[in-house]
């Protein structure tokens, strides 16, 4: 619901919902009680069920949902999850009650099942949860929110030429955590913009450091979550991280996802453009795994594609995967599109794209993603005098050690 809100606006957010309460309705028994608690929540009462009339229950509301919504042309697909609770089995009253069928909701989302039945061995998840988004604040708050910075090269010469800014929480008890451990909370927690902006500032402050220890000036490449960039906020906020800190537009690299174009064409197009018009460049993040058409490559305006790793790593032994990469660059330069190609993790996956003309390459073989001071001391090491690496030998780390995603 909220992608839909984001995309196509609260009108047609609330369109949605009268009609998907029309449906819950039609399937409601003469002495049963539908509510809207909130959002896109609603809560069925059923006097007197058993847990198994409760469970064939769910089945009806999901099964009204079967069929998209229209509107405003738009056909909508639209999912359900719901959580049951009967008394006296779980709880007698109704905050008892409500508070279990929210807490086997959010079983049945995490199962990615389409219902659940209360389970008291929830309660503990469900509390942790509660208890992590309010750590996810303090780390906002606080400044437990740092960035690891991964060199990217350019081919052939295999000149640094950008970073990419990715975010790790200093968790104060369990240490180091990595995004997938947390963002999916962020985004359901309504704390991402939030999030962005703290990335942002911390990127652009890292960029001045950089600059004060004698660093070329080196992009830095930032994630958009896809609710990030329905905000249409976001260029004047990143106008004015830029203008306090005296910095151009061209510093930055936003990188964002077919997700996000797909959402609402015109919106993109809008925010794009602003961005642009800043200096800023405009990446497509894991590109290949989203709905891409060739009709948005040619009327976006982004200036670059970046190949999902999951099409880099068989390349070296699979003449189809090499072939489908080889065409890939050749349609990214054919749009007047660069292209980087991430999860680089050997020197021969190394020498073939820098043969198809592939523009930039990330990943393992050229480096892990590290905290900023490491990077200076990194870039330095490597590079007495100028950004420049041998391209048949860029150095470190092989793939097998370490954390892989
Ligand atoms: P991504 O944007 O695709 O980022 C690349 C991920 O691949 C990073 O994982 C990086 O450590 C990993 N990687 C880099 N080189 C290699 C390689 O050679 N082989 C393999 N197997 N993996 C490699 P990380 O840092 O865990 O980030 C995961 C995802 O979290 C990112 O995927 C991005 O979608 C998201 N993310 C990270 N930072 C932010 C942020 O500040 N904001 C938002 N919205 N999302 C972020
Ligand atoms: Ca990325
Ligand atoms: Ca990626």
């Amino acid at each position: 619901f909220k992608e839909v809100n984001d995309s196509l606006g609260h009108l047609l957010g609330d369109e949605l919902l009268v009609q998907v309460a029309g449906r819950l309705r039609s399937t409601l028994h003469p002495d049963e009680e539908l509510a809207r608690l909130g959002g896109d929540e609603f809560a069925l009462v059923i006097p007197a069920a058993t847990l198994e009339q409760a469970e064939q229950a769910a089945v009806r509301l999901l099964d009204a949902l079967t069929e998209p919504f229209h509107v405003e042309g738009l056909a909508l697909h639209v999912d359900a999850s719901v959580g049951v609770a009967v008394s006296p089995r779980h709880a007698t009253d109704t905050t008892g009650l409500l508070r279990c069928a929210d807490i086997a909701m959010y079983r049945a989302k995490y199962l990615r099942g389409r219902s659940a039945v209360y389970d008291a061995a929830d309660d503990d998840p469900a509390r942790q949860r509660l208890q992590t988004v309010e750590e996810l604040r303090t780390a906002l708050a606080r400044d437990q929110l740092v960035l690891h910075y991964q060199p990217q090269a350019s081919l052939p010469d295999g000149q640094i030429s950008a970073v990419e800014a990715l975010v790790r929480w200093c968790h104060p008890e369990t240490g180091l955590r990595y995004p997938d451990t947390f963002l999916p909370l962020v985004e359901e927690a309504g704390l991402m913009a939030a999030l962005t902006d703290r990335v942002l500032e911390l990127a652009l402050d890292q960029i001045l450091t950089w600059q004060a220890d004698g660093l070329p000036v080196l992009p830095v490449a930032i994630n958009l979550s896809a609710s990030s960039t329905v905000d249409t906020a976001l260029p004047d906020r990143i106008a004015g991280a830029l203008a306090v800190r005296d910095l151009p537009g061209n510093v930055l690299v936003l990188e964002i996802t077919e997700q996000f174009l797909m959402a609402d064409r015109a919106r993109a197009h809008a925010v794009l453009t602003q961005l642009r018009q800043l200096g800023i460049t405009i990446s497509i993040d894991d590109f290949g795994t989203g709905y891409s058409s060739l009709a948005y490559l040619r009327d976006l305006p982004v200036d670059e594609l970046k190949l999902d790793r999951a099409f880099i790593a068989p390349l070296a032994d699979d003449a189809r995967a090499a072939n489908l990469v080889r065409s890939t660059v050749d349609l990214a330069h054919a749009l007047g599109l660069r292209m980087v190609a991430e999860g680089v993790e050997d020197q021969t996956t190394w020498n073939e794209l820098a043969r198809y003309g592939c523009d930039h390459i990330q990943g393992y073989h050229l480096a892990r993603p590290m905290p900023g001071p490491a990077l200076t001391h990194w870039f330095q090491q490597r590079q007495p005098g100028g950004p420049h690496i041998p391209t048949q030998h860029p150095s470190r780390t092989p793939s097998s050690a370490g954390r892989t995603n």
